[in-house]
């Protein structure tokens, strides 16, 4: 039997189908227990935040094959707010190279509030997702072409990576224009970095203001968001076809990021406890990537005293709990016995592929001889 790359990643995609039943039924089961939280309460420093209906919740999760489920209010757009920020670190790596962005934003954990005036020793933003690290992302951006091309780039990419539909990312000019009304602490944050000498020379503050709020106001729903989130789990391949639809050193940057910085002032107890690379934003969103398995989406406005979504702190609290997701526990034998999204009836049928392609005969022997293989087996399409 002769095995290629399509053939192994389909084997992994049968096995994941094979607990996919298991994985929705606890995602069901979650919203369900979580529905009735009324803890934590919407963002207000963005007035227009403050009017978000608290009662909002949804979870999609997609598959890093493209299977999709999705519960609750899944078809309600939401301002992104800071789930653009690793969109805009990526497309700024895209476009500038790593070299010549670290010398623009850190790497670095702040340590501080997601909109705190303090810089890194060389007067960088400690990092590119909070606020400082995204104005400087969205300076970085096309900035030798015109406002409108700068927004428009922005858009397309994000809706060339989520393979969408033309309305699959819209834009809330209410919250945008709010945001431009109330922004004394970021106006003041990329001033201060002006005054530093940090910003790429010829930088027009004021454009890189508004595009950098233009972008935190775009909308989405949680299936595109999961869906982006999907392609990273994906190695940054477009979930059908299989094209690529980001760079795999910049998709390796962002990632590790989004796990050392992605969750505010929770991102330590989160790498820890969760272990997956997560963005949180302030309309009540989580993102979160589980490498080679999905990208899961959770909305719910209410936010707790670090500014994340009650609700979604507590699905994934609940989701690493049952499930072996965080991404050393998933090389770490051993760990803990919890279900691996790979069960090990799964991992049986991938071993016995392997020993097909190396001839194998005597282990081949030996996993057949066991009872739980069924070498029949066979995905959807047969
Ligand atoms: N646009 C918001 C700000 O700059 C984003 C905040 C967030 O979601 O963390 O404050």
């Amino acid at each position: 039997m002769f095995i290629n790359q399509d053939c192994i990643k389909a084997i992994y995609c049968f096995s994941k189908m094979n607990n996919w039943k298991q994985f929705c039924g606890f995602i069901k089961e979650s919203y369900d227990n979580l529905k009735s939280c009324d803890e934590g309460n919407v963002a207000s420093y963005i007035p227009k935040l403050a009017t978000a209906d608290p009662n909002l919740f949804g979870i999609s999760v997609v598959s890093y094959t493209g299977e999709e489920y999705h519960i609750g209010d899944t078809s309600t757009s939401f301002c992104v707010q800071s789930c653009v920020k690793p969109l805009l670190y990526m497309l700024a790596l895209e476009e500038k190279g790593s070299e010549y962005v670290a010398k623009h934003i850190g790497r670095e954990p702040s340590g501080q509030r997601f909109n705190s005036l303090m810089f890194n020793s060389e007067n960088l933003p400690y990092n590119p997702l909070i606020n400082a690290g995204a104005i400087m992302s969205t300076s970085l951006i096309k900035s030798e072409e015109k406002r409108d091309m700068r927004y428009d780039h922005i858009h397309k990419s994000w809706r060339t990576i989520i393979s969408g539909d033309s309305d699959c990312i819209g834009f809330d000019n209410s919250v945008f224009l709010s945001e431009k009304d109330s922004a004394s602490r970021n106006i003041a944050l990329s001033y201060l970095m002006e005054e530093n000498s940090v910003f790429p020379n010829g930088t027009n503050i004021e454009n890189t203001l508004d595009l950098y709020f233009q972008s935190c106001s775009m909308t989405m729903t949680t299936k595109y968001l999961a869906r982006f989130a999907a392609v990273m789990a994906n190695s940054g391949l477009d979930l059908h076809t299989g094209e690529r639809r980001i760079s795999a050193s910049v998709l390796k940057d962002t990632l590790c990021v989004m796990y050392s910085s992605g969750m505010y002032d929770y991102s330590g107890r989160w790498s820890t406890d969760i272990g997956i690379p997560a963005k949180s934003g302030v309309a009540g969103t989580v993102f979160a990537v589980i490498p080679n398995v999905c990208g899961i989406c959770v909305f719910s406005p209410p936010l707790d005293e670090m500014g994340n979504s009650v609700r979604a702190v507590r699905f994934f609290t609940e989701l690493s709990r049952r499930f072996s997701i965080h991404i050393f526990e998933t090389f770490i034998q051993g760990l803990d016995k919890k279900v691996r999204l790979t069960s090990v009836h799964d991992e049986k049928v991938a071993d016995l592929y392997k020993a097909c392609k190396e001839g194998d005969v005597v282990k081949l022997t030996s996993i057949l001889s066991e009872d739980d293989v069924d070498v029949n087996v066979s995905d959807y399409d047969g």
